[in-house]
């Protein structure tokens, strides 16, 4: 398998990136760790005229804490992701996806930010950044902006991000007090994307009554999705009087576009995320009362 030709650059700053971007609009694509876009290109399944690499660009790459939040840039590996020990303090739910994440290879070279700007609707990061709040910022030869992660999926593979545009950044809000974050997902084979998943994220009062509750499914529809309707149902109950098998059913009994294959049934899939979502529930409310 080859892939059709192009011309490859390899841009020294972000802003020479975006420029390139702009440059060559549609034809142009930027590669990360391309372990999303080489498979399709080899496959022939998308053809480019351009890729800008980001390899060279030491500006997207790193881990910082924030006021109340962790930053870490958009070339950040998901092993970089693992191994960080702030990571594993502020944003523990991103820690905890990324060993689930395809291989120990793939890891070494993917990208935090090429997973949230690829968008599969399988992908772990997606889903987790969704649950958590996370913010990304989006360069152009415009300038910069931020976007919530609950604005930028917006469908299957899309997502808010302009052809000239680069994801530079993403921002994780750090949650305080008692609280427990959990991701539970299944796959056929360990390593392969997940048929279907679940992360959840718990906050409790003194009194372990419910105060923040946060939701995420993944595999289950066109993109990540949250479960509003139900994380405003429990907040304010006391953790104990919430069955995490009723979390589990109310948070995909509104799912409309479950996705079917010869691996399983939109039905079958739907069933799964919610025993899923169960298990995540029980255990971030486990770890949340742990104290
Ligand atoms: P690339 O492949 O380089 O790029 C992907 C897309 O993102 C391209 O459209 C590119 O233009 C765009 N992009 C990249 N960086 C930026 C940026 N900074 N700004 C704007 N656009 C950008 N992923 C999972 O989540 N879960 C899995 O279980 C999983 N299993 C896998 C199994 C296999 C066998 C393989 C090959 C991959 C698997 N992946 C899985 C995908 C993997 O996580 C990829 O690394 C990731 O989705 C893309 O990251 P990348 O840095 O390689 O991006």
């Amino acid at each position: 398998m080859k892939p059709a030709a192009f011309e490859y650059h390899a841009p020294a700053t972000a802003g020479e990136a975006v420029e390139l971007l702009a440059e060559w609009g549609d034809e142009a694509k930027a590669i990360a760790g391309g372990q999303s876009l080489m498979p399709m290109m080899l496959l022939r399944l998308t053809v480019f005229d351009h890729l800008v690499d980001l390899r060279r660009l030491h500006e997207l790459r790193g881990i910082r804490q924030r006021e109340q939040a962790v930053w870490i840039g958009a070339g950040t590996t998901h092993s970089a992701v693992g191994r960080s020990d702030l990571i594993r303090q502020s944003a523990p739910l991103l820690a905890r996806a990324t060993p689930l994440i395809g291989h120990a290879q793939i890891r070494n070279r993917g990208t935090l930010g090429g997973s949230i700007a690829h968008a599969d609707a399988a992908a772990e990061y997606p889903a987790v950044a969704l649950t958590l709040d996370a913010e990304f910022e989006l360069l152009s030869p415009r300038g910069t902006r931020t976007v919530a992660a609950a604005d930028f999926f917006t469908g299957m593979w899309a997502t808010a991000l302009e052809p000239d545009e680069l994801l530079t950044g993403i921002t994780v809000p750090e949650w305080h007090g008692r609280r427990g974050f959990a991701i539970e997902e299944f796959a056929r084979r360990s390593g392969d994307f997940a048929m279907a998943g679940a992360t959840v994220a718990v906050g409790l009062d003194a009194d372990s009554r419910i105060d923040r509750c946060a939701i995420g499914l993944f595999g289950l529809g066109p993109g990540p999705e949250r479960a509003h309707h139900i994380e405003r149902e429990v907040l304010g109950s006391h953790v104990r009087e919430v069955s995490a098998e009723e979390v589990g059913r109310a948070a995909t009994a509104r799912l409309t576009s479950v996705p079917a294959d010869l691996h399983g049934s939109a039905n079958y899939r739907k069933r799964l995320g919610a025993v899923l979502v169960a298990r995540a529930w029980q255990r971030a409310v486990e770890e949340a009362t742990d104290d």
